[in-house]
């Protein structure tokens, strides 16, 4: 074949200066078929790609059941500062990428808030083991070993109150959102923890009848902290939230609940989706 009497080109790569030596080649030609075909074709790979399509489970072969790529993401977090053996235990058992969008399973280890549908987020690994931490540090918490009542203000997917159903003794879950609550109870099914319950309602009033709480965590941010959970804060108990500050920024906020009242302190800056009232 000459360059004369090629068919035009449809193709934008020069494919034939990808043709090997005949020796070389290892692609058998087919009695009659043109030198084209017989040339290698590199999207011949992609013919795997339909069937990718209909995969409803996370990608297979990707190593993300084993505990070692959780232990990792636990060495990063050891890394940057996270230091409470029990909260560094409960990331290395969670598997993070069971509940993200399987499409986005290969992200899952990496300290990134990602998204899980219905315009929230599952909120970053280093931000949540910060959280964590601060509960532990409160006066009940400290005295009791783990982090005993825990009322969590939007569950979301459910990864987070899966790591706290590790770390308390028991932990009631408010979520507004029926499709995230329904989705989290499914996910959450299979740890079968009778110390986790899941409510559907809004969290803006707490839980009150699974008060008084040692652990208030909440997972979305409002222009103040809700009279209802400073109430339903146990004595000796802690709170950690997200609180909207001057100039539209976000900061972390630590109530503590003494005999003698309540004390409160601002931390770092984060970024939260935020508190809505109501059911939807
Ligand atoms: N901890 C979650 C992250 C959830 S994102 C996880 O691990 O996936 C914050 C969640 O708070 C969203 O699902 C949002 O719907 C919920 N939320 C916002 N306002 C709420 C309210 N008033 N009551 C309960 N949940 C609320």
């Amino acid at each position: 074949m000459t360059a004369g009497d090629r068919p035009p080109r449809k193709f934008p790569l020069p494919l034939d200066r990808l043709r090997a030596s005949p020796r070389a080649s290892p692609t058998p030609t087919r009695a009659g078929a043109s030198a084209a075909e017989a040339l290698p074709r590199p999207q011949r790979h992609g013919l795997a790609a339909p069937s990718d399509l209909h995969r409803r489970a996370p990608p297979a072969g990707l190593g993300l059941d084993s505990a070692d790529v959780r232990r990792r993401m636990v060495d990063r977090l050891r890394a940057g500062g996270v230091e409470h053996p029990q909260v560094l235990a409960a990331f290395a058992t969670v598997a993070r990428h069971l509940f993200v969008d399987p499409a986005l399973a290969t992200q899952a280890y990496e300290d990134t808030s990602l998204p899980i549908g219905y315009a929230q987020t599952i909120s970053k690994p280093s931000v949540v083991a910060r959280m964590l931490e601060m509960l532990f540090a409160g006066q009940n918490a400290r005295t009791g070993g783990s982090l005993g009542r825990v009322l969590e203000i939007g569950t979301g997917c459910g990864y987070q109150a899966a790591l706290l159903s590790e770390l308390a003794r028991r932990v009631i879950s408010v979520e507004r959102l029926k499709a995230l609550h329904d989705k989290a109870r499914e996910l959450l099914a299979p740890m079968r923890s009778n110390r986790l319950r899941l409510v559907f309602g809004d969290g803006m009033r707490g839980h009150p009848p699974g008060a008084p709480y040692d652990s208030v965590i909440a997972a979305a941010v409002g222009g103040d902290i809700p009279a209802p959970w400073l109430e339903q804060l146990a004595v000796g108990g802690r709170l950690v939230s997200p609180v909207e500050q001057e100039g539209g920024t976000q900061a972390l906020v630590i109530v503590d609940r003494s005999e003698a009242g309540y004390t409160r302190t601002v931390h770092g800056a984060v970024r939260f989706v935020p508190l809505k009232s109501g059911l939807a």
